[in-house]
């Protein structure tokens, strides 16, 4: 079993730095202006940060974001003890929308594992705020997860 991770609005609230598109998709201009290292390190994990964490070193734990990562960020994650088996993120300068930026990494991280990208994403539970991603990834055999409502559901 393998569980992936989107990280803003999923694992990490960054609310208070980011602008979301109406259609999902991170505001990558405004993003990149706000990921300052102060600004990051004011992020607070999310509920389900609890989950993954649990689950780390037990199954294979992937993050994948459409964050460009810069050392804040990695410095954050570190921080807060997700120690993630890899971490997929967007390429600089790279603008592909969310859903396909997502299916091209996890598909290149299949095929760096020797699998299938059917056979990698029946092993695979995705956790993503972002229901354009949850329904790409649904289309090539993901189970994904909404994770506003399981936020939700596990801090009631
Ligand atoms: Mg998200």
């Amino acid at each position: 079993m393998r569980l992936i991770y989107d990280l803003d609005h999923t694992l990490v609230d960054s609310s208070h730095r980011q602008a979301t598109l109406p259609n999902g998709n991170l505001d990558l201009a405004h993003w990149v202006e706000n990921s300052t290292p102060d600004k990051v390190a004011q992020d607070t994990l999310l509920p389900l940060a609890t989950v993954a964490k649990r689950n780390m070193g037990r199954c294979e734990v992937i993050a994948c974001t459409a964050r460009v990562m810069g050392p804040a960020d990695y410095d954050f994650l570190l921080d807060h003890g997700l120690l993630f088996d890899r971490i997929l993120s967007r390429p600089e300068g790279v603008q592909t929308p969310d859903a396909q930026l997502k299916t091209a990494l996890l598909w290149a991280d299949a095929m760096d594992l020797g699998k299938s990208f059917y056979r990698y994403a029946r092993e695979s539970l995705v956790f993503d705020d972002n229901e354009n991603v949850n329904i790409t990834l649904t289309s090539f055999g993901f189970r994904c997860y909404n994770a506003i409502s399981i936020n939700k559901e596990l801090s009631a």
